[in-house]
């Protein structure tokens, strides 16, 4: 019988979960901690999820005897990756709770209509063109050049893009984007390139009666459009910055009635006449990599949030204990001179305030993310000095603080 979305989800009852990744597992972790009991559904018989859940159904995400056990035992189910079928959600929704909602997920899948939903939360984004034909793509004015082109669905990690300086680079992306899909026009959006002040994200929870709580706002670096660092840390960012960005995301979850975890991503960028403003870039209709501190430097980490929303358990404040950072741990560290070992964990270890999660993946490939690494500290300075430390050990490039 279907609950009323009010109703606590005792422990002891099945949580579940679509998608087997990184993610997926970290929230099996938390999920079991607090009593329940996890089934991922992911069709890799060796997911880093399905791993460590009570039960993994090896399914294809459509498969439809696999939704039918996953929604007819579990008490709610979440995704943990956002390129999730709708057809999948629409099925699960009929018999179980399912956050977030099908309509939320649909707009994260896709950049034009998150531009459009954004515009419509009064929330600033990047001066930008859609672009779904041959002539869209002639009218695109200049002041838009130099930009980055971006296929409209299934882009991560900096994947489905490119930059693009002039009117020939951009021809030339557009038509490369449109190669890989065969006939199928590939709808783009070409965003003006931004300079970049920096990159902040913040990671929110949202429960079915409206409460909500958010994690501090965290200080990205991407390197090769991925996220190479994040830092969180009192006195970082400006106060003023800090509570503008919380109310944006607010009012981005707000309007979309969501419920469960949201990550929005912001660009920080100078203005003209000094000082800093900013504009939101994307969202994630789940947990996110920048959240991955919360494990260890707040009394809540996202997955639990993620637990809490699904099953309708108390929202209350986040509180940030330590100063931190994270570093991800990219298959590259596993590299060196062409040759392939282990990185030496021990020497990681030793160093004061570092906590290892490795996803428990095969096969370390350059770009895949095989873990990070979180370090703790009692100021800033501290968890700098571990953090330079670290990357000195596993031959990662070091990192140059530019002040936000
Ligand atoms: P992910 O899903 O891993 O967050 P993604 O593939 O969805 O990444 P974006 O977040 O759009 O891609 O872009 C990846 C990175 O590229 C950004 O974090 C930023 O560093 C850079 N970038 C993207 N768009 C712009 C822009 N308009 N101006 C300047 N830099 C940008
Ligand atoms: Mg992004």
């Amino acid at each position: 019988m279907k609950q009323s979305p009010l109703t606590p989800v005792a422990p002891g009852a099945w949580l579940g979960m679509l998608g087997g990744g990184q993610l997926g597992r970290m929230w099996v972790h938390a999920a079991q901690s607090l009593g329940y009991r996890c089934m991922v559904l992911d069709p890799d018989p060796d997911s880093p999820a399905g791993r460590v859940a009570e039960q993994h159904l090896a399914a294809d995400y459509l498969d439809v005897q696999a939704l039918r056990t996953l929604a007819q035992t579990c008490a709610a189910v979440s995704t943990e990756f956002e390129n999730v079928p709708a057809q999948a959600l629409a099925q699960l929704a009929e018999s179980t709770r399912v956050t977030p909602h099908a309509d939320a997920v649909a707009i994260a899948q896709d950049r034009a209509k998150e531009k459009a939903h954004f515009q419509a939360c009064g929330v600033p984004v990047a001066p930008h063109r859609i672009i779904e034909s041959p002539e869209q793509l002639a009218e695109v004015p200049d002041h838009l050049l130099p930009g980055i082109l971006k296929t409209t669905r299934l882009g991560y990690d900096g994947k489905g893009q490119a930059r693009v300086k002039t009117r020939e680079e951009l021809n030339a992306a557009w038509q490369r984007l449109q190669d890989s899909a065969g006939s199928v026009l590939v709808p783009c959006v070409l965003e003006q390139q931004l300079p970049l002040k920096g990159e902040c994200s913040v990671v929110l929870a949202r429960g079915f009666d409206g409460s909500h709580t958010h994690l501090p706002v965290q200080l990205n670096l991407h390197r090769q459009g991925i996220l190479a660092l994040t830092e969180v840390a009192p006195g970082l960012l400006e106060p003023a910055l800090e509570h503008e960005l919380v109310q944006a995301a607010l009012a981005i979850a707000l309007k979309l009635n969501y419920v469960g975890v949201l990550c929005v991503e912001f660009f920080i960028i100078p203005r003209p006449k000094g000082g800093a403003t900013w504009v939101v870039n994307e969202i994630a209709p789940r947990p996110h990599n920048s959240g991955h501190h919360s494990m260890d430097a707040c009394d809540l980490s996202q997955f639990e949030l993620q637990a809490r929303c699904m099953a309708q358990l108390p929202l209350r404040e986040v509180c940030l204990h330590s100063a931190t950072a994270m570093i991800n741990l990219l298959g590259d560290v596993w590299y060196h001179d062409g040759q392939a070992h282990e990185p030496n964990w021990s020497a990681v270890l030793a160093v004061p305030g570092t906590h290892l999660h490795l996803y428990g993946k095969a096969e370390a490939r350059v770009g895949r993310k095989m873990g990070h690494l979180n370090l703790t500290g009692r100021d800033l300075a501290q968890v700098r000095m571990a953090r330079d430390q670290v990357a000195r050990i596993l031959g990662i490039a070091p990192f140059i603080d530019s002040p936000t």
